[in-house]
């Protein structure tokens, strides 16, 4: 019997009742103490402003802890400081996801994994707890920032989703650039790729604990403005040696990647096969809809997740009231988060 492990952080709690609405409080203190932007009295009274990141639930090894933190602080800082800076939630997440789609240490971007042929299609999605529209793509190629992409899907279409060749051929007529697949495909991933042809009766799931190959993280982020309203973004190359045109929960709305500004923004990461059989974003959502409060729903979805899909992952929230929180059962998960004070707080 495999040992099941699972943590939960709770990073402020501001009461349990449900029909909380945001109050003012004071917030003094700066992210970044070299910003010039000073704090407006608005900042002050009317602070609802919050982020949470994460940067993948797995066996993530020592050796690699302190590039996991800088990476999801410096997301952290770019996310944070536009909302400082009158941004809204959905513009702070997605330049926070896109600074982590450039940091080749998460599997996302330049750091995707490889599918069975060598090649990266990457997964992103987009959402606006608003108005519960969003945009995402699938196994999409040629493109650095999937998110991107993801969110003029939501803008520009009539469409939530676009896959594959379809999704690539808008991003062209988007204007984005379209880069040569060598340039996503890594030397690190080119190994990894040779390794796993080594390993006999190989399964994705295996890389998220121990005994496994180790991946690199999955990124999502969730952040909620001054106005109440939730975004929440997640970019991913998916699993190690995927089929050509496997699709995990990433961008499957409800699954990977969810929304709602009555209740909370969730994106999550691990085993896309099992978090999609139990739509783990609305799940949370919907233990928050009826009252729990987000470190309970956190751990809640994750037991649920453990016990009857055997799957392996984690989550982060963000509720209305400004809540964050995070729960796993994978050995280790990065996360960065923006405590009640303004402070950038970074874990594994
Ligand atoms: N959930 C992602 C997928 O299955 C992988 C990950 O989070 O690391 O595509």
């Amino acid at each position: 019997m495999r040992m099941l492990r699972w943590y939960t952080r709770s990073s402020l709690n501001r009461g349990q009742c449900p029909h909380f609405k945001p109050f003012p409080h004071f917030s003094f203190f700066s992210i970044n103490p070299n910003q010039t932007n000073k704090l407006s009295l608005l900042d002050l009274v009317f602070d609802l402003k919050r982020m949470i990141v994460h940067g993948g639930a797995w066996d993530i090894p020592k050796d690699l802890h302190e590039d996991h933190k800088k990476g999801c602080s410096r997301a952290l800082e770019v996310g944070y400081d536009l909302l400082r800076n009158g941004g809204n939630a959905l513009d702070a997440v997605e330049a926070t996801v896109v600074s982590m789609e450039e940091d080749c240490i998460f599997d996302a971007g330049c750091g995707s994994f490889l599918n069975e042929k060598g090649e990266v299609e990457m997964d992103a999605m987009i959402m606006d707890g608003r108005t519960l529209g969003f945009g995402s793509v699938a196994a999409i190629g040629k493109v650095r920032h999937p998110i991107k992409v993801a969110r003029l899907v939501m803008e520009r279409t009539k469409h939530c989703m676009l896959v594959g060749e379809g999704a690539t051929d808008f991003a062209r007529e988007m204007g984005f650039e379209m880069i040569e697949d060598h340039c996503l495909v890594s030397e690190r991933e080119i190994a990894r790729w040779k390794d796993i042809q080594r390993i006999k009766g190989f399964h994705q799931k295996d890389a998220f604990v121990e005994r496994g190959p180790n991946p690199m993280g999955t990124v999502g982020a969730v952040a909620i403005d001054d106005n109440g309203d939730i975004a929440v973004a997640t970019s991913t190359g998916g699993t190690p040696h995927k089929m050509p045109g496997r699709v995990g929960d990433s961008p499957l709305v409800g699954c990977g990647t969810y929304a709602d500004n009555s209740s909370a923004g969730v994106s999550a990461t691990g085993y896309g096969e099992a978090l999609m059989k139990v739509c783990i974003g609305r799940r949370v959502c919907q233990s928050i809809d009826n009252g729990m409060t987000a470190k309970k729903a956190a751990e809640n979805a994750i037991s649920f997740l453990s016990k009857r899909v055997d799957g392996y992952g984690g989550v982060i929230v963000l509720d209305r009231r400004g809540e964050t929180s995070y729960a796993f059962n994978t050995p280790s998960m990065a996360v960065g988060f923006i405590d009640r004070s303004g402070r950038r707080r970074v874990r594994i």
